[in-house]
């Protein structure tokens, strides 16, 4: 099992490593997720800061302060794509869609999905076998 993923944004400019495992991986249904980067929940893997590093194109990317909120979203000024976001926590949150589309388009198992979390915060119900925690 690997400790360590790589990933690139669509360009290629900006690669990222991930190393380690997430402290947590699952679905965020919370209003923060909602509001900084609109979408109805957020496929995550949350990381401590130094579990993430731009390992090529630092320069390349800019960081969207949120107006009122301590997040920030991280992205590539040549191709727009989003490398990942920062909590209040200061945790970087990396999208398991990103992670997938780098791998053939299958997320490496020890990082997909274990629960749903914020669920009493969702506007979107969900059918699924995972726990739903609030
Ligand atoms: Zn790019
Ligand atoms: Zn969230």
């Amino acid at each position: 099992m690997s400790d360590q993923y790589h990933v690139e944004c669509d360009c290629g400019a900006v690669n990222l490593t991930l190393s380690g495992a997430p402290k947590v991986r699952g679905f965020c249904h919370c209003e923060d997720c909602r509001d900084l980067l609109k979408i109805p929940y957020h496929s995550v893997t949350a990381w401590e800061a130094d579990q993430v590093s731009i390992t090529k194109g630092e320069p390349e990317t800019i960081a969207f302060q949120h107006p009122t909120k301590r997040m920030q979203r991280i992205y590539c000024k040549q191709c727009g794509e989003t490398l990942y976001n920062t909590n209040a926590m200061n945790w970087k949150i990396v999208s398991q869609l990103f992670i997938r589309k780098n791998y053939d388009g299958k997320l490496p198992e020890e990082l997909s999905s274990q629960m749903h979390f914020f669920y009493d915060r969702r506007i979107v119900s969900i059918d699924d076998e995972l726990p739903k925690r609030p």
